[in-house]
């Protein structure tokens, strides 16, 4: 749980990104894996969730899938 998170998924999810962290994420900004923060749902595709975070190490928004 992040205290700091301003809304909760909306209930029509059944994935809650706060329930598995750290997530990680391919950053074009630092050109390797990082761990994302702030991971929030953007979209579905097929049976994926699309989701986009902030990198960890630079704050440039790592979009990425489950
Ligand atoms: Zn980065």
């Amino acid at each position: 749980m992040d205290p700091k998170a301003p809304m909760r998924t909306p209930a029509a999810w059944s994935f809650d990104p706060s329930t598995k962290t750290p997530l990680l994420g391919y950053c074009p900004n630092c050109s390797q894996s990082v761990i994302v923060l702030k991971a929030r749902i953007v979209g579905v595709a097929g049976d994926q969730y699309l989701l986009e975070g902030n990198c960890k190490r630079c704050g440039e928004a790592v979009p990425f899938s489950v």
